[in-house]
């Protein structure tokens, strides 16, 4: 299956004013969710986050491709081969739109309308849905919509992508910790870990002599990063406990650059013959590792599997919490 150019698209569910308030576009939404063939199942949700202008559009639209070959046919369980589901190497980079220039996004969550079915191998019907999100990180103003845009988009996923450039930074886990402490307060459930799967995402990573890209290679990196130990500021580790408590399952991603077309060439239009074999073997154990079949994970809150229908009004109760 391919994309259709008629009907499939990225949609502004929340978008922020310029005033710095916040819109849910509850009919888009409503429209998306409540297809009869969606509504009564349970979900599966994959967002992207992280800082403006490092990559996340762009590998977003890599996972399109990858969710229209291994769910377009509804009776496929195995994962695609990188052939398949990459397609033609001078074929240009669509879906939510990426680069941009240096015009800026404003801040939000749009989701990709096509919801992907599947069914899983315990036998359950599942809809699968791709958040991307936007944020700019460059002022208070900002840094709030960019926090309330990271906590729901956190909030809503079942699978939360923390997209970063380079490494992880003290400050990625502080924004972490923040984003999260606005999540944790609106999910707030006695005896749960209130969000799921959270993936670092590291671009560009330099240093594949200290650490392998990929997951193995993450891991190295993470256990590294969110080590407690004893003589440690305690505010450092009580950031590290904080992250660790939020999520049932944290891992890391290490991806290699993509080439210098893809960083600098303003005429680069997503083409795959354009970007380093490295990062195309990475990107397709990524990839896989994210939503493959058997890799799915559906979208629990407070320990209850959530259906397409009834997450519209978890956006209504955390828009209400923001709002407030
Ligand atoms: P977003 O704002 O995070 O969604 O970023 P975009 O997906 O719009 O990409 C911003 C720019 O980064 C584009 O010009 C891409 O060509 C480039 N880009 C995409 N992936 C990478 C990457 O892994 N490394 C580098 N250095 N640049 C990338
Ligand atoms: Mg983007």
């Amino acid at each position: 299956m391919t994309r259709d150019p008629e009907d499939d698209e990225a949609v502004p569910i929340i978008l922020f004013q310029a005033d710095h308030r916040f819109d849910l576009d509850r009919a888009a939404l409503q429209k998306i969710l409540l297809k009869d063939e969606i509504k009564d199942r349970h979900v599966v949700v994959l967002s992207v986050a992280g800082a403006f202008r490092k990559g996340k559009s762009f590998i977003l639209d890599f996972f399109l491709r990858y969710m229209y070959c291994a769910y377009g046919d509804q009776t496929s369980s195995t994962s695609p081969s990188a052939a398949q589901w990459m397609g033609p190497t001078d074929k240009p980079l669509e879906g939510f739109s990426w680069r941009g220039g240096s015009e800026r996004d404003t801040a939000g969550i749009l989701v990709w309308s096509k919801v992907f079915l599947s069914r899983l191998k315990s036998g359950e019907e599942v809809a699968i849905l791709i958040l991307d999100t936007q944020g700019t990180f460059d002022s208070e103003s900002t840094m709030r919509d960019s926090a309330t845009v990271f906590a729901l988009s956190t909030m809503i996923s079942s699978i939360q992508v923390y997209n970063l450039s380079q490494n992880i930074q003290e400050d990625d886990l502080q924004h972490l910790q923040l984003f999260t402490e606005y999540g944790r307060i609106a999910t707030e459930q006695a005896g749960t870990t209130p969000f799921q799967r959270l993936v670092f995402l590291v671009r560009d990573w330099s240093y594949p002599y200290e650490a392998d890209y990929g997951e193995k290679g993450g891991q190295k990196i993470l256990q590294k990063r969110l080590r407690v130990i004893a003589n440690q500021h305690p505010e450092l580790q009580s950031i590290r406990r904080h992250i660790k408590s939020c999520f049932s399952d944290i891992s890391c991603f290490l991806m290699p650059h993509p080439g210098l077309k893809v960083a600098t060439n303003p005429r680069f239009d997503g083409r795959l013959a354009d970007i380093e074999d490295d990062f195309k073997t990475q990107l397709h154990r990524l990839a896989g590792m994210l939503l493959s079949p058997e890799n799915l994970i559906v979208k629990e809150i407070g320990g209850q599997k959530v259906k397409a229908k009834d997450l519209l009004q978890y956006f209504d109760t955390y828009l209400a919490v923001y709002s407030g």
